[in-house]
């Protein structure tokens, strides 16, 4: 599943071409995941001119002239890309966007859990979110705050997007290696300098993650290159890069999970 790093990979890649234009047509294939319907979508997009193209946690957000905005959430497989000219479609087309410009915006997903809703209060359909781990704003200070409100092992809480917008089974598990802390550490038993290690894993990893693309580990997204310097996910069996034990696979709330036994010591 794109994780915040592949989201901002996708949106970096369109904003040139998409950022200022008019929307004059737009379809899907897959109706049952715009909402709130595709005909209310069409009479609210098509005529639009394109003010913003942005990321909020895994959506990307684009931003209209009227203070509507269109969130897409690309879910396990979709992705963003330009139709070609002259080329044929690429496959599992759910839904297109035309331009003014004769430019053509598809939603590719294999999947279809790949969601588009409208909405004309972005703040309100964004409130749920927690805050984005990138932003100037969040600080070890912050952090702390999210982990103390909780007691919830620190792998489940991380994941939750009402406590940090972005971070997915990847991202954490590499952040939870880079901080030395085990994956079911109980969220308010760490000390000050565990957050502050934490919160300084969390913005390293997704500033990499970003510089190199994302994370390709199959067709679902292609481009990336983080996969290469993946410490611990999906790396189960091999020898940690740090200090050599092998990686362990363990299950985490139904997630897959992927620890070094040595680095990330459990605390009783
Ligand atoms: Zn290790």
């Amino acid at each position: 599943m794109p994780e915040l790093p592949e989201v901002e990979t996708i949106v970096r890649a369109v904003r040139p071409r998409l950022f200022g234009r008019t929307i004059v047509a737009f379809d899907s294939r897959w109706p049952k995941n715009v909402e709130p319907g595709l005909s209310a979508v069409r009479r609210a997009v098509v005529g639009r001119r394109v003010a913003a193209v942005a990321r909020r946690g895994k959506y990307v957000v684009l931003g209209f002239d009227d203070g509507a905005a269109l969130l897409v959430h690309l879910r396990m497989s979709g992705r963003l890309e330009w139709a070609a000219d002259h080329a044929p479609e690429p496959p599992h087309v759910r839904a297109t966007w035309d331009l003014d410009d004769g430019g053509r915006l598809l939603l590719c997903d294999a999947r279809k859990f790949g969601r588009v809703m409208h909405t004309r209060d972005l703040a309100a359909a964004t409130a749920d979110l927690g805050p984005e781990p990138l932003a100037r704003g969040f600080t070890p200070d912050v952090l702390g705050g999210l982990l103390r409100a909780r007691r919830r092992q620190l792998k489940p809480l991380l994941l939750d997007q009402r406590v940090i917008a972005g971070l997915g089974n990847i991202y954490t598990d590499e952040a939870l290696h880079r901080a030395g802390l085990h994956p079911l550490t109980p969220s308010d038993r760490l000390r000050a300098a565990d957050v502050a290690r934490l919160h300084a894993a969390i913005r390293a990893v997704l500033r990499e993650a970003i510089r190199c693309h994302g994370t390709s580990l199959d067709w679902i997204y292609p481009g990336g290159w983080m996969q290469r310097r993946l410490r611990v996910y999906g790396r189960t069996g091999e020898p940690c890069r740090t200090c050599g034990t092998p990686i362990v696979g363990l299950r985490v709330g139904q997630r897959g999970t992927h620890v070094c036994p040595r680095c990330q010591p459990r605390r009783r």
